[in-house]
């Protein structure tokens, strides 16, 4: 308060106060009154920061590869609660961690606007009023989901109607990598009942070979755009289908719909868009051409549109898996409190990075296990 440093008028209540005096310390006061809203403590902070993530083994996939990731956290507080957000922004669709923090900044007084009770609204202005950025906007639907789940004392699994008792098991992921440290990766997997293996950069048979000699646990493969030609992902597919693989994901590049439609009418192995499908909207599009989609926050902008498009592809009768990017425990614990509503989930960015910030989901032998602490439980 500001009284230490500012003399306050004289006590008048003893006396009688003319109208004319009252006036005069009425318009003393009043400068006491701005002073008092100025130095209040703010109502709501946000704080945004970029942390480094580092890799427990070098990550290639037909995209990139990289010893370290960058992702965006925010930190919301109001009434003495914190809320905790992340997003990890996605190259492929011209998202840096850079970018996300200054679009963040710029929403600052967009998110402390209002109650955060009223985190719909606040989230649908920040859809509408700012272009792609999807990481970003992950970042501050989860901060915001998290403070709501702390505020009413309950996780958020709950928030949104589900039993913890259904997650999903969620796969492990191999990089693509020398056909030794495959092997070695297989090896330091083994807890994980179901695996996902990326190919799509030529070295496709050693790579299956060297997981094969290791284990013969069921497979998810990820070829991440990295076949170019319809006949060549028919033939793969099919290979595919007598080394035990339970499903391919993003077969050709997400623009070739149709041609991913003829692969489909000639493979039995379900196909599963991950890049063709980033937002709501393009779920429609893919019915007939996918048997289901992988829905990831960082692509979405958050929860609430990963829920809306887990309701939209299962409306489709299309399946429904929850992945995540390379991110802290923040992030991956958000997608795994909505896991309880997919068939597949492929939640273990935060188990392939040494300096997690955070814990929240664990698993156990591959099944993911949500913490009941409200919020996210981080
Ligand atoms: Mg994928």
């Amino acid at each position: 308060m500001a009284s230490d440093n500012f003399t306050v008028p004289a006590p008048v209540a003893t006396r009688v106060v003319s109208r004319r005096e009252f006036v005069q310390l009425a318009a003393a006061a009043a400068p006491l009154t701005a002073l008092q809203a100025n130095t209040a403590e703010p109502v709501a902070a946000l704080k945004v920061q970029v942390v480094r993530l580092k890799l427990r083994h070098t990550w290639t996939t037909t995209m990139s590869s990289s010893a370290y990731r960058d992702t965006v956290h925010v930190a919301y507080t109001r009434d003495g609660i914190t809320g905790y957000g992340e997003g990890a922004p996605i190259a492929r669709y011209n998202e840096d961690a850079a970018g996300a923090r200054q679009t963040l900044e710029a929403a600052r007084a967009l998110l402390l606007s209002r109650d955060a009770m009223q985190f719909a609204k606040i989230m649908s202005q920040f859809l509408e009023g700012v272009t792609g950025n999807w990481a970003a906007k992950a970042a501050a639907d989860i901060a915001l989901l998290d403070w709501v789940g702390k505020k009413l004392g309950i996780p958020l699994y709950s928030y949104f109607g589900l039993d913890a008792a259904d997650t999903p098991v969620t796969t492990f992921s191999i990089g693509i990598d020398s056909p030794e440290m495959i092997r070695e990766k297989t090896r330091e997997a083994a807890e994980f009942p179901v695996l996902k293996i990326k190919l799509g950069r030529g070295s496709d048979e050693e790579t299956l070979e060297a997981v094969r000699s290791v284990t013969d646990k069921p497979l998810r493969v990820d070829a991440n755009e990295g076949w170019k030609d319809k006949e060549e992902a028919v033939r793969k597919i099919n290979w595919l289908e007598s080394q035990g693989v339970e499903f391919v994901e993003q077969p050709l590049p997400a623009h070739m719909i149709e041609q991913t439609r003829w692969v489909r009418s000639r493979v039995h192995l379900p196909l599963i868009a991950d890049e063709a499908c980033q937002r709501p909207a393009d779920i429609p599009k893919l019915n007939d051409a996918y048997d289901g989609v992988n829905i990831k926050l960082d692509k979405s902008g958050g929860m609430l549109e990963a829920y809306k498009m887990i309701q939209i592809a299962k409306a489709l009768g299309m399946k429904t898996m929850l992945g995540c990017m390379i991110s802290s425990s923040v992030s991956v614990t958000a997608a795994a409190h909505l896991s309880p509503l997919v068939d597949y989930a492929d939640l273990d960015g935060n188990l392939l990075i040494s300096n997690d910030p955070f814990q929240g989901v664990r698993v156990e032998r591959g099944r993911l296990r949500l913490p009941a602490a409200p919020g996210l439980g981080l």
